[in-house]
């Protein structure tokens, strides 16, 4: 096992490995920018490195600043968390170059599962369905583009190869718009993500969005951990997690999450990662894989008791995967709720000091923040500031038990949102269960309407 872990990542994520490691005897160093010195975590951390000013490019993204930290520390491993340079092919790379171990995939599975183009050709060959459309890069000339969108089928969705975080998409419903959307979208991809590569799918009227979860060690072993549902979006971006997914026929279910499995075996995957469909019509439709941990990881933690940061170093660091397929048992219900520092209803960044905070507690209930009474969440970062989850025996008790944790949540001096949280949780649509991906977004615009 290592005895030191670098982690490269900041708040939340690295509070949650940072817990990992010290439950497994591993001492961690954190890095951090100039404006997460006085973050407690960063204090808990058996050492601490700041790489450099605020801004990401300059810090959290900075390459040779964490090499250089990892150097001086001694350490041994370096976990990516998630964002940031998680899915950063060259920075794994550059990680292993250097002496040290990544805690994820080899370099070139990132890569080729990154390219969103290039895994769902590797999906489709490992036999997974994946959504219409044309598999591979877009041609530059507009007629032949409007050749494709016209086999495939109006609506259609414009989609970076190099893209994450729900960013590089657009939507075209007719022929007129499609070279205006594929120009910005093109220039978006290029100054986003370096990649202009673009593709082009049938966009899904009606879809959910459901994910498995897997973990594989280096002698291809691999097993699922289940499903998750994150159909509550906003602009392409989780706002609540669940699983097991409500209402989904087991044996669709348990076939695909097998042929998850069989994929990272038959790719000789490492670590943790998860697979993402869209699921319509009793049909699964892979979309993309993330060769990382994921926000949501702890909504699959409470229904199966495991812990997968853990798992992910101990396969990192050589060890077999000790769990048989069998051996994983599901139980009860969780929901995971996504807390931001933003207006609940425009969705403005409300960044600034924390003046009172109190979290819940009680039978179920499990928060990952790096939050406390006086914390300042800096402007420039992503809003999260923790998440809040409930494990209940049933789909009502975890909902129950949410409920009641969210009425005991104080958070004051900057806005978070809370109430559209508690608000959802009492949505009909939501109550029922398995509403689509568009369902938020069409709540919200008729809000907007109102008001
Ligand atoms: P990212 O890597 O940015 O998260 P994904 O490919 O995972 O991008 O897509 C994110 C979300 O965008 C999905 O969960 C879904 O809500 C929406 N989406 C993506 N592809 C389609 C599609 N073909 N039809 C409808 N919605 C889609």
């Amino acid at each position: 096992m290592f005895e030191k872990i670098l982690i490269a990542n900041r708040g939340e994520v690295a509070l949650r490995i940072q817990r990992a490691c010290r439950e497994l005897g591993i001492k961690t160093v954190v890095v951090h920018s100039e404006a997460d010195r006085d973050a407690k975590y960063v204090k808990l951390a058996d050492e601490s490195v700041c790489i450099g000013p605020p801004p990401s490019a300059q810090s959290y993204l900075n390459i040779p600043a964490i090499i250089s930290a990892a150097e001086v520390t001694d350490a041994e491993a370096i976990h990516p968390g998630w964002g940031f340079l998680a899915e950063n092919a060259d920075f794994a790379e550059r990680v292993e170059q250097s002496g040290f171990s990544f805690i994820g995939p080899k370099a070139e599975t990132i890569r080729l599962l990154g390219d969103k183009v290039s895994a769902k050709n590797a999906m489709k060959k490992a036999g997974l369905q994946v959504v219409p459309g044309v598999d591979e890069a877009l041609p530059q000339e507009p007629g032949e583009v409007a050749k494709i969108a016209r086999s495939i089928g109006y609506p259609v969705i414009i989609k970076a190869a190099g893209g994450g975080g729900g960013r590089g998409m657009r939507v075209v419903h007719t022929e007129a718009a499609l070279p205006t959307a594929v120009q910005i979208t093109r220039a978006e991809a290029q100054a986003s993500f370096g990649n202009p590569v673009l593709y082009m799918e049938k966009f899904l009227e009606d879809p959910r969005h459901i994910e498995f979860q897997v973990l594989a060690d280096k002698f291809r072993n691999a097993i699922h951990l289940g499903e998750r549902d994150c159909s509550m979006q906003r602009r392409h971006q989780k706002v609540i997690e669940e699983a097991p997914a409500p209402h989904l026929g087991e044996r669709g279910r348990t076939r695909v999450a097998e042929r998850c499995a069989d994929a990272c075996r038959k790719l000789g995957y490492e670590g943790a990662g998860t697979f993402e469909f869209l699921y319509e019509d009793g049909e699964f439709y892979f979309i993309e894989i993330n060769t990382r941990l994921q926000v949501e990881h702890p909504v699959t933690e409470m229904i199966t008791g495991m812990d997968i940061v853990q798992l992910q170093i101990r396969v990192a660091a050589g060890e077999k995967l000790g769990i048989r397929q069998r051996d994983v048992q599901f139980r009860g219900h969780a929901i995971e709720c996504r807390i931001n520092a933003e207006d609940p209803y425009r969705f403005t960044p409300s960044p600034g000091r924390i003046t009172s905070y109190h979290m819940p507690g009680g039978p179920g209930i499990r928060v990952d923040s790096h939050a406390y009474n006086g914390y300042f969440v800096p402007p420039h970062y992503d809003s999260l500031v923790g998440k809040i989850l409930a494990h209940g025996d049933t789909r009502e008790q975890a909902i129950a038990r949410l409920n009641i944790a969210l009425s005991e949540t104080v958070i004051e001096g900057i806005k978070t949102n809370i109430p559209l949280h508690q608000e959802l949780l009492q949505d009909a649509a939501f109550l029922r269960g398995g509403a689509s991906i568009h369902y938020l977004e069409e709540k919200l615009a008729k809000y907007a309407r109102e008001e």
